[in-house]
């Protein structure tokens, strides 16, 4: 008993874990005050924020949001107290493979949500309905992001840190750079993808064509473009619009 429970704590990197949560909020805060140092991109964060705050003056929004806000944090923080830190080490690694790890661990999340999103969200089944309230978004803003139906909001959360999970098991333990990247990759895309961005010229264009194919997404159920880290599996399957 003792020496099953030595072996499990020798391989639980709480301190790693830790290094990844604070890499996180750091990377994520300093980006976000660097972004809108640009003129161009703080334009636009005004934009969000009057449309922004005339949905959450509607009824419907604030009770969503606070749902998917406690779901979403509840995962989180069981994962990264439960699971991270048996996948996550200090131990040195070479750039070309925290990059490439990262690759992998987003491509890999990316082709089940993409199979989810397609077959599961918009099947024929209750996922739908659920599904459905995000969708009722149809020119999304940046707070369309949060206005997701809590179930929604624990399966999208699930598959990430489960793609995470599964691939360091069969892998072995990531380095801290490689989580915290893919971590930050995936949640800023997510809110990225739903903000109105109107700046159809460089350096601008890419990220305007990221969040163009998502509001295309929002039009209506009918519409393709079911993957968020990037479209590759909606031009290979076909599902490109
Ligand atoms: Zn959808
Ligand atoms: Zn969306």
């Amino acid at each position: 008993m003792s020496d099953w429970f030595s072996t499990l704590a020798s391989h639980y990197h709480w301190q790693a874990a830790l290094a990844v949560l604070a890499g996180v909020v750091l990377i994520t805060k300093v980006g976000q005050w660097l972004a809108f140092r640009v003129p161009a991109l703080q334009r636009m964060r005004e934009v969000n924020r009057d449309e922004d705050s005339k949905k959450k003056a509607l009824p419907k929004y604030p009770p969503v949001m606070k749902a998917s806000r406690n779901i979403g944090a509840f995962t989180n923080l069981a994962f990264f107290v439960l699971i991270l830190p048996f996948c996550v080490t200090f131990t040195a690694e070479s750039i070309g493979w925290i990059v490439l790890d990262a690759v992998i661990i987003l491509m890999v999340y990316d082709f089940f949500y993409y199979l989810c999103h397609r077959f599961w969200f918009h099947g024929k089944g209750w996922m739908r309905r659920i599904h459905a309230v995000h969708h009722q978004a149809r020119k999304p803003t940046h707070i369309d992001a949060y206005y997701v139906h809590p179930v929604e909001t624990f399966v999208g959360i699930a598959l990430f840190l489960g793609s995470l999970a599964l691939l360091a098991a069969v892998l072995g333990p990531f380095h801290v750079a490689t989580v915290i990247a893919t971590y930050v990759i995936f949640t800023q895309l997510n809110i990225i993808n739903h903000t109105f961005v109107d700046l159809p010229y460089f350096p601008f264009r890419g990220l305007s064509w990221i969040t163009a194919k998502h509001h295309v997404h929002h039009e209506n159920m009918h519409r393709g473009n079911y993957a968020t880290i990037t479209l590759l599996y909606d031009k290979l399957f076909g599902t490109l619009d």
